[in-house]
């Protein structure tokens, strides 16, 4: 029998680039499948239209004969385009996105059919929640959880082959309230966003009466043709290569960055782009990276909730529209070792229904103050919550990634650049704590000519910082490609709005005492500035310099998951969540421990492949060749020819043979240590031993065996497609 990879190669050679129709123009399918509000003033009635507005706009809630209505006319529409099912959609912890498909068929009592979908249908469903990670909530209250739509969210219609079904946006519930999915304590962070930042943009313009936050991400993804995918398990069951020798071109030339995209690859980028257009994910830039077969999308930045439901819309697309190319995506951080991993970088500011964004600088003193203050107070609150937010990004996936050297390290700092650290630190010197004297100098610090237009060459140079301003926003890079950007964004939004909070009560209090406003502002803006200076850090994120002199500047740098998580639930973590109303501390214990098995699962499976993989296609591969190499060594002496003319084939016997029982014995052990693991109770303490006694002890050495015998085996024999095939044959 031919193995799978001989097969697959094979079969690569005959695929050719799919073709695709390919609209002309965007505008004419963009959000072609989406139920916007231009829809929806369509098929409403004008109190139906209004109220859903309303809900959209703030959180007014919508009543039931309403409900009804909006129903009746999301179905008008949905049928119009050929839909005949509707689910509730939601993003479970579980890190994907799930559904439930019903149709909108029923029958009444009298036996005739009809179809169907009200008020009760859109607004709250009972998917069969027991199967979707709880942490333990469901199981100590009650054992169901519902889903409830979110009208901040339009439905959407998703094509599935020739199946349509019309989505409805939701969130998760337990039966008791407790949140179970990514999506609704997002949009409580958002609300405690808002109500924070629009009290301290007040102090500037009493207009602002609503601040969102908004959400570019940048996805980096690779892609490989699907014949090779399949024939490697480790792909298959945990998205990622846990052997394979570095090809021989690697990505040191540099010449895949911006290169001519494969015309497979480009003609799968105009589907899935296609599709992203239709459910109106406005998609702008489409450019290879820096490693071989690997790439990247970002769309135009939206609010954070539509954004987070865009991007993982997207991956969802992504994998299902490789499949008609015969490809298959990897979104995970690090499928390949020894090549750059993936992340997706996360930039995130806040504007003001005024049409503002706070993190611009302004025209004027007045509005460069106010640029100023969310400035200073993000920085401030990344540094007060810098462990909250490292554990926002921790996953098994992303470990791989942070502190390797091509991706920011697990030191959270805050890159600002060189112009700004330098008015920074004029603000320090130039106002000092004797308020009498001061005012005159600190109304003299021209702030207008200090903050000028700002080149985004001036602040986008370092590529090394996990958190870096951008000219007009911030780049939260550490997020994994993988990940849910709910998440982070919910730890961002809660603690700026903290920071914020107590920026109103200390900025209030100077008032009180009978100081000017500016005056007042600009004290509180320096009293933050001092006390968060030590994250600022300009230089080089990814040497060895730089992790020493955060360990002496006293910045937190966990380097592993289960270690990182810990932070959720700290005393500070539990009452940032609480007084914010994001997340309860039972909300935060339950998610600390779907995380923990999470990443439990995902060491345990990888650890499963690697012994898989050695005792089934390994060792199998290395024996076979190694009795090659014997026979031919017997066969030479008995002709009678002298050592020199097998010398080289039994130093190759020897180091095959020393790989081979290096291997078989590594395994074994790490099969021990896994069983330790196994009958350990506690979530936390059996993550740390899957991560101390097993991964860390077992998996690199495992692999540089293997990767060894890679190289010696005859290449017939060798059954896992190797990097250089998956790597650059399309
Ligand atoms: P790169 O980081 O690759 O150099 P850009 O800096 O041009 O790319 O932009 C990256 C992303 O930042 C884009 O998705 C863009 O939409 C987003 N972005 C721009 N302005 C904002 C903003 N105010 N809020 C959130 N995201 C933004
Ligand atoms: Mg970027």
């Amino acid at each position: 029998m031919t193995s799978l990879r001989f097969k697959a190669l094979d079969s690569v050679f005959q695929r050719k680039a799919n073709e695709v129709s390919g609209s002309s123009k965007i505008t004419a399918i963009f959000g072609e499948n989406v139920f916007t509000l231009k829809v929806a003033r369509e098929f409403l009635s004008d109190e139906a239209y209004k109220s859903l507005v309303a809900s959209v706009k703030g959180s007014k809630k919508i009543d039931r004969t309403v409900a009804n209505q909006i129903a009746s006319g999301i179905r008008h529409w949905a049928e119009s385009k050929g839909v005949t099912h509707f689910t509730h959609w939601f993003q479970p912890l579980t890190g994907t996105t799930a559904e439930k498909h019903d149709s909108f068929f029923t029958i009444k009592s009298d036996g005739s059919s009809l179809e169907e979908f009200d008020g009760g249908a859109l607004i709250q469903q009972e998917p069969d929640a027991s199967s979707f990670p709880s942490g333990g909530i469901r199981a100590t209250f009650e054992a169901r959880g519902y889903t409830a739509w979110d009208p901040s969210s339009p439905a959407f219609i998703m094509e599935i082959g020739n199946g349509k079904t019309l989505c409805i946006p939701t969130i998760f519930v337990s039966y008791t309230g407790e949140t179970l999915d990514y999506k609704a304590p997002l949009l409580k962070s958002l609300e405690a966003l808002n109500k924070a930042a629009v009290d301290v943009a007040n102090y500037f313009d009493k207009n602002v009466t609503k601040v969102t936050a908004t959400l570019g991400w940048e996805q980096e993804y690779f892609v490989i043709d699907e014949g090779l995918a399949n024939a490697r398990p480790d792909i298959v069951l945990s998205g990622r290569t846990v052997f394979g020798h570095a090809p021989a071109k690697g990505q040191q030339l540099e010449d895949h960055y911006f290169g001519s995209i494969p015309e497979r690859v480009y003609s799968f980028m105009r589907d899935f782009e296609e599709e992203a257009y239709k459910l109106g994910i406005p998609l702008r830039t489409r450019h290879n990276e820096v490693a071989p077969a690997q790439f990247e999308c970002a769309p135009i930045f939206e609010e954070v909730s539509i954004a987070v439901d865009h991007n993982t819309l997207l991956m969802d697309i992504m994998d299902r529209v490789a499949r008609r190319h015969k490809l298959k995506v990897l979104l995970h951080e690090k499928p390949f070792a020894g090549i750059n991993g993936s992340g997706k970088h996360n930039n995130w500011s806040m504007a003001t229904d005024t049409g503002v964004n706070l993190l611009a600088p302004g025209k004027t003193p007045k509005t460069n103050l106010m640029f100023l203050t969310f400035f200073v107070n993000t920085i401030k609150a990344v540094f007060d919550y810098s462990d909250v937010l490292r554990a926002s990004i921790a996953s098994a996936g992303n470990d791989h990634r942070l502190g390797a050297n091509e991706a920011p390290p697990a030191i959270i700092s805050v890159f600002i650049g060189q112009y700004l650290n330098k008015v920074l630190q004029d603000i320090k010197e130039r106002v000092s704590a004797k308020f009498d004297e001061q005012d005159e100098a600190i109304l003299k610090l021209d702030l207008h000519r200090s903050i000028p237009e700002l080149l985004l060459d001036n602040t986008d140079r370092n590529r090394t910082s996990p958190f870096a301003f951008t000219g007009n926003k911030f780049e939260f890079r550490a997020v994994g490609s993988t990940a849910n950007c709910a998440n982070p964004m919910t730890v961002l939004n809660t603690i700026m709005a903290e920071t914020l909070k107590k920026f109103k009560d200390d900025v209030d209090a100077l008032m009180e005492k009978g100081e000017k406003k500016e005056i007042a502002i600009m004290h509180v803006i320096r009293e933050y500035i001092v006390a968060s200076e030590k994250v600022l850090f300009e230089g080089d994120g990814y040497s060895e310099e730089w992790a020493k002199e955060a360990e002496k500047r006293g910045l937190p740098n966990v380097k592993t998951t289960p270690l990182a998580l810990d932070a959720m639930i700290t005393d500070k973590s539990k009452e940032l969540f609480e007084s914010n109303d994001v997340l309860t501390h039972i909300e935060l214990e339950a998610r600390h421990e779907i995380e923990l098995e999470k990443y439990i699962k995902k060491v345990q499976i990888e650890a499963r492949i690697m012994g898989e993989l050695c005792t089934s296609h390994v060792l199998p591969a290395a024996v076979k060749y190694q009795n090659i190499l014997i026979e031919n060594i017997k066969g030479i002496k008995e002709i009678g020819l002298d050592e020199s003319a097998y010398s080289n084939q039994k130093q190759i016997l020897t180091k095959i043979s020393e790989h081979i029982s290096k291997v078989s014995d590594l395994v074994a052990k790490m099969i021990e240590a896994r069983k330790i693991c196994n009958a350990m109770d506690n979530t936390r303490t059996k993550a740390i031993a899957y991560e101390s006694q097993v991964k860390a002890p077992f998996f690199e050495d495992i692999r540089y065996h293997v990767d060894k015998l890679e190289l010696l085996v005859d290449d017939q024999y060798w059954q896992l497609p190797k990097y250089r095939e998956m790597l650059f044959l399309r």
